[in-house]
């Protein structure tokens, strides 16, 4: 299916094709139109899927619609989305994708990409002034929540991604203090290769009526 008919706007589809894409995927097919509308999704998502633009897409379109309404733009950026990922490898594939994608607005979103085994210091530089989506493994996530360098209590959008490898590297705890800041009404999306009971118990935990997607 063309991009062109997932609702998304103008400048998304023309970075989208600048990065090459031409058709969906059919995991981006179902998930993009889910994520516009609101609902919480629960996906089984395989990497080379195309699961990264599906989540990334919608959010950077909210963030389009969001600027749009606002008459004036604000100095202080507040956390719109939070997508939360297992690796730094993974964080860092989602902030180009984000950034490759997201490039061409007028008002872009900034993006702050965070995860453990470097300096803490210039990531807190960076969210002076805040950021609009946040990338981040979850350790170093609470540890910037910890020095008050990052709040995440007007997050509208969660991203789980790799929620299995999550829990195989051992992320369960650090994950639940993470939604104890999250404001309870939000629309959370559940990305897991696999759905082992304990993944199933925790998409069941944190999702409300998801759209299920199977790829
Ligand atoms: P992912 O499953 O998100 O890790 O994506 C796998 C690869 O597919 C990445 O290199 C993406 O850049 C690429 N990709 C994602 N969506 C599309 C698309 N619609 N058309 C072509 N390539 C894509």
């Amino acid at each position: 299916m063309p991009f062109s008919q997932l609702g998304l706007s103008s400048t998304l589809l023309n970075a989208i094709h600048t990065r090459g894409y031409v058709q969906a995927t059919a995991i981006q097919q179902d998930v993009i139109p889910v994520v516009l509308s609101g609902r919480d999704v629960l996906a089984t998502a395989q990497t080379g899927s195309g699961k990264t633009a599906a989540y990334c897409l919608p959010l950077l379109e909210n963030y389009v619609r969001a600027q749009a309404n606002k008459s004036t733009k604000p100095n202080t950026r507040v956390v719109q989305s939070l997508i939360l990922v297992p690796t730094r490898e993974l964080a860092v594939q989602v902030g180009d994708t984000l950034r490759s994608l997201g490039q061409n607005q007028s008002h872009p979103a900034k993006l702050a990409v965070l995860f453990g085994g470097i300096s803490i210091n210039p990531q807190m530089l960076h969210l002076r002034g805040g950021a609009d989506i946040v990338v981040a493994t979850p350790g170093r996530l609470l540890d910037l929540v910890s020095k008050n360098a990052i709040k995440l209590d007007q997050v509208t959008s969660l991203i789980l991604d790799e929620a299995d490898r999550m829990l195989a590297l051992g992320f369960a705890d650090e994950l639940k203090q993470i939604l104890a800041l999250l404001p309870s009404s939000r629309q959370s999306c559940f990305f897991s290769a696999t759905f082992a009971p304990n993944v199933a118990d925790l998409a069941e935990g944190i999702l409300r009526d998801p759209a299920r997607i199977n790829i």
